[in-house]
């Protein structure tokens, strides 16, 4: 008998693996955050994909955080900000072996959802497919792309990749993630904020050329300090392809801040700065960066955390 999949969120990423893992008839719960979300949820009648324009609809069972059932793997797809509590919440429902695979864009929020569940194996993923909410219980996947999972302290891949084959969720098994986080986090800093302060696509920034240069040269020192050369290698270069290739696209700060949604700030430019000042490194224009994306976020009522 298959372990069961939890879902803790049922948004984007979360409707996203939810529905595909119950499509390959594996078994999956979804935990959502209250009775009344759940009265809604099951009036809906299941999670809904929109893929190439089909909508299917999975009745992947639905519980919440109070449920008594233990939990041996638990993917955590909430923001950043919300998953240490989130997490908090389910700590007494975790079996002794369980483990966790953290969803989480940036760094900072596995580490804090780490010290919540000490006897947890937690797992972190770096992900470049898309997919967006059009409705309550209803995701769009809107951009086909992998996702590379990988535990820092412990580099043997879990049995449960099976899962992800049977279930057609592209994935590789990867001994160096904090690599791929830190240079996924770099990339994010060199070109969200930007397009939020300058009110442009990706494609905007071609230009700012120098200021971007400048974040670049700042970024790749912060990534040597803390050990991390392989993720600063040729990182200019990579933002400006970047910049190129998604041109027409707004960034998913841009999309936040247009929809008056929170941002993930403090898990991506914040938690460089943060990091930087740990080390002792002073990095004027990634300070003054922050400092100008907070002063615009509060401007417009939003959080600035
Ligand atoms: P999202 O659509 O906002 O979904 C987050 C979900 O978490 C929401 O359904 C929310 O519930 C739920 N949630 C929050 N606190 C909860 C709690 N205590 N208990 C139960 N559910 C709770 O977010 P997302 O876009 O999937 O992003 C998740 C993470 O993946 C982020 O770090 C993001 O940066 C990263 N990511 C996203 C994409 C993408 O394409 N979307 C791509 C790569 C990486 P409610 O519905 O009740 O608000």
């Amino acid at each position: 008998m298959s372990t069961t999949w939890h879902v803790l969120g049922a948004g984007s990423l979360g409707t996203l693996w939810a529905t595909r893992l119950a499509r390959a008839g594996l078994p999956v719960r979804l935990i959502v955050r209250d009775t009344m979300r759940l009265h809604s949820y099951k009036a809906a009648g299941g999670l809904t994909l929109v893929e190439n324009g089909q909508a299917n609809t999975y009745a992947v069972p639905g519980e919440t955080p109070d449920s008594p059932e233990p939990i041996r793997r638990l993917l955590v797809a909430c923001k950043a900000y919300d998953a240490e509590n989130a997490v908090a919440r389910l700590a007494s429902r975790l079996a002794a072996d369980a483990e966790l695979i953290l969803l989480q864009n940036g760094l900072g929020s596995q580490d804090a959802v780490a010290m919540q569940v000490p006897q947890a194996r937690c797992i972190s993923a770096s992900s470049t497919e898309g997919a967006f909410r059009d409705g309550d219980w209803r995701v769009v996947f809107a951009g086909h792309g992998y996702t590379w999972l990988g535990d820092a302290g412990h580099p043997v891949a879990p049995i449960w990749l099976d899962d992800l084959e049977a279930a057609k969720i592209p994935h590789e098994w990867s001994t160096d993630i904090l690599t791929r986080l830190w240079r996924k986090l770099a990339l994010n800093c060199a070109i969200n904020p930007l397009t939020v302060l300058h009110h442009c696509r990706n494609g905007g920034l071609q230009d700012h050329h120098c200021e971007v240069a400048t974040l670049c040269a700042e970024l790749a020192e912060l990534l040597e300090r803390c050990g991390q050369p392989a993720a600063a290698d040729n990182l200019q270069q990579e933002v400006e392809r970047v910049i190129q290739a998604t041109a027409a696209n707004y960034s998913s700060m841009y999309q936040d801040v247009a929809n008056q949604r929170r941002t993930e700030i403090s898990y991506l430019l914040g938690h460089a700065c943060k990091v930087a000042a740990r080390h002792q490194l002073n990095l004027p224009h990634l300070n003054q960066l922050q400092q100008r994306l907070i002063a615009h976020l509060g401007s417009l009522g939003l959080p600035s955390d």
